[in-house]
Formats: structure tokens, C-alpha cells, sequence
């Protein structure tokens, strides 16, 4: 039996690539102004927990320092956000190169990948040849 044209369950991969995009921006620090200030909103339900306003100034200039180490980090999340774009678009899981379907093997171990494993083969040998 050949079914073709199966549609890639993209529910499952935004949830994915959204549960990759928040842990990077975590990482990259981009995500805490938001989340605190959502935190302030909802203040009246504090547990006991004291806020120390001036120990989270100290806090910021150290976390700078790390900003450096994740540039790789920075383009994963451009990568999310293009894959994240071409889910809305009906356009994800597609080769770019050869508008072929990228199999679904390779989208759960890499979600943002723009390229099946021939073309993307074929990037890197020309990568490495100069
Ligand atoms: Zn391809």
C-alpha cells in the first residue's frame, strides 16, 4: 500500500520546536525579563519566598559573562523560529534544496532541520572542500 502525500503531524513538532525555543532563550537569558515581570503581576500569591531586588542586579552582570559561550545556541533558535514559521506557512518538513519530504526519522532527532540528508550531506562535503 503507498500512501503518499502524508502530511507530517506538525502539531507535534511546534510543540517541539516551542518546548526548544523557550529552553534556549532560558539559557540565553532573554526569557527572564518576561517571566518576571509576569511574575510581579502575580504577586499576591507569593509562598513565603523574600524578594531581594538588589541581589538581582549583581546577578545580571555575571549571567552576561555566559552570553558569549551560546552564539551557537542563537542560530539553533533562528533555525526553530524559520521551522516554526514554515509549520504556519504548511511548508515544514520539506527539503529546501530538492522540495522533497524529509523524513520524519530525521525531524525528531533534528526538528529544525531545513534539509534532507542527501542535501545537507552535500552542504557539508562542499563545507569541508572549501
Ligand atoms: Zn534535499
Amino acid at each position: 500500500m503507498k500512501l503518499r502525500g502524508k502530511p507530517v503531524q506538525t502539531k507535534e513538532f511546534k510543540d517541539i520546536l516551542l518546548k526548544q525555543k523557550i529552553r534556549i532563550l532560558k539559557s540565553l537569558g532573554q526569557l527572564e525579563e518576561t517571566t518576571e515581570n509576569n511574575l510581579r503581576g502575580n504577586a499576591s500569591d507569593t509562598v513565603g519566598v523574600p524578594t531581594h531586588i538588589a541581589e538581582l542586579g549583581s546577578d545580571a552582570t555575571e549571567k552576561d559573562l555566559e552570553i558569549d559561550l551560546t552564539s551557537s545556541e542563537s542560530n539553533i533558535l533562528q533555525l526553530i523560529e524559520d521551522a516554526m514559521k514554515k509549520i504556519d506557512q504548511k511548508k515544514y518538513g520539506v527539503c529546501e534544496i530538492c522540495h522533497q519530504p524529509i523524513p520524519i526519522k530525521r525531524l525528531k532527532a533534528i526538528p529544525y532541520a531545513k534539509y534532507c540528508i542527501k542535501c545537507q550531506n552535500n552542504i557539508e562535503k562542499k563545507e569541508n572542500s572549501g
